[in-house]
């Protein structure tokens, strides 16, 4: 029979969460909170679905919903889209990615790929009949621990068939973030051509140490060839919730509208009026980077007492690992002996590479939005390898 995708299996988040379910393992692989969101947003949803709202939503989003999302751009990012010609809301970002990936491409087309590399992307290109071109970020090195985007092999990879740019920052898996030098490289790249720019900011509010978070909409060259993309999932603390939003220059946003509409028509009616009443005031999210810089360190300093080795983070909810003082498995295997051995779940580097040369071999990704009990009976399981 006929596969779209011959070569696709299950996720290894599927896959580690449910080995972690059946060997009774702490789960610090697939990203998701262990605890629950703010009460005030659990009333604000089931006010939202005891005042009727149970009928389709209009098909770009709940108009409430869309200018929370404006001011919130406003606030932030000094940027004004107008909530009807440029905000659409989706089903979590998963959803807006793959519909940017098909307004912006014809078959044939070429989408470069940051890697290591998310995992919806290559079958969202693969699917809209595109070509993904992945371009190996920066390792980290004695004189600068980060990793970082590579602009001069993005740009040694354009061709004339280049339709779009597809980056993630903060970055998953890594948690490297955008600079001020990274927007002026990407300017530069991209003027005078008709590359598209796909950004998934989805942890947009998970970055440490006094940095902000440099959105794609903060520069107009960008911003009018952007898709911006985030989701409540991470800003709430709730994963489940899947309500996510893209935001483009009309003419991007009238063709992601056209697929769309035929791909869900619309999402979550109760959902987004409970959401927009908890986020219309855009200092909710203020507090975001601090709560998770204090788990972020609470992590860091319980893997100092193990011998797997933190690596910097200044963004998202993963923190990477090196794990070569404990063992020499390669990474799959490493993941599921620390899982059914020692009862913590991990997420190989390697299910986000694209070119297996590059992967390194001893680094693992751990989780961070978890309660503190939850990460000291990790600890407690770490310090015996
Ligand atoms: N992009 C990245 C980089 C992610 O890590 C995730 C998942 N958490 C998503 C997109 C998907 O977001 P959503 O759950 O809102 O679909
Ligand atoms: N984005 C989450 C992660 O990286 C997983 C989401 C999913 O399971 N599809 O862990």
């Amino acid at each position: 029979s006929s596969s779209r995708l011959p070569d696709v299996g299950t996720t290894i988040f599927t896959i580690m969460s449910q080995l972690a379910i059946e060997h009774g393992a702490i789960n610090l692989g697939q990203g998701f909170p262990d605890f629950l969101p703010d009460a005030g947003l659990i009333d604000r949803v089931e006010a939202a679905m005891r005042a009727g709202h149970d009928q389709y939503a209009p098909m770009p989003g709940v108009p409430a919903l869309r200018q929370a999302i404006a001011a919130k751009y406003q606030a932030h990012y000094g940027r004004s889209y107008d909530p009807d010609a440029h905000i659409t809301i989706t089903s979590g970002a998963t959803q807006a990615l793959m519909c940017a990936v098909f307004a912006c491409t014809a078959p044939g087309d070429e989408v470069i790929v940051l890697e290591p590399v998310y995992d919806s992307y290559l079958p969202s290109i693969r699917l809209a009949g595109a070509v993904a071109v992945p371009v190996a970020m920066r390792k980290p090195t004695l004189e600068d621990p980060r990793y970082r985007p590579d602009w001069d092999a993005v740009r040694a990879a354009i061709t004339p068939r280049t339709a779009a740019i597809m980056i993630n920052f903060p970055h998953n898996p890594t948690g490297a973030i955008l600079l001020e030098e990274d927007l002026d490289a990407l300017e530069s790249l991209v003027a005078d051509s008709r590359i598209t720019l796909i950004s998934d900011e989805v942890y947009e509010h998970m970055v440490f140490d006094g940095e902000p978070h440099r959105s794609l909409a903060t520069r107009p060259a960008l911003a009018e060839r952007a898709f911006v993309i985030s989701s409540f999932g991470k800003a709430l603390h709730a994963t489940g919730w899947k309500i996510g939003w893209c935001c483009a220059p009309a003419r991007l946003t009238a063709e992601l509208r056209k697929i769309h509409q035929f791909m869900v028509f619309s999402v979550s009616t109760p959902m987004q009026h409970g959401i927009a009443a908890f986020v219309a005031d855009p200092a909710v999210h203020d507090e975001l980077p601090g709560f998770y810089q204090a788990r972020r360190d609470h992590l860091a300093q319980g893997l100092a007492a193990t011998r797997l080795r933190a690596l910097p983070c200044p963004g998202t909810f993963f923190m990477l690992a090196d794990y070569s003082d404990v063992s020499q498995l390669p990474q799959q295997e490493f993941v599921r002996w620390l899982t059914t051995e020692h009862g913590v779940t991990t997420i190989p580097v390697s299910a986000f590479m694209v070119v297996p040369e590059r992967v390194e071999p001893r680094i693992v990704r751990l989780c961070f939005a978890k309660q503190t009990q939850t990460l000291d009976d990790a600890f407690g399981r770490l310090r015996a390898l």
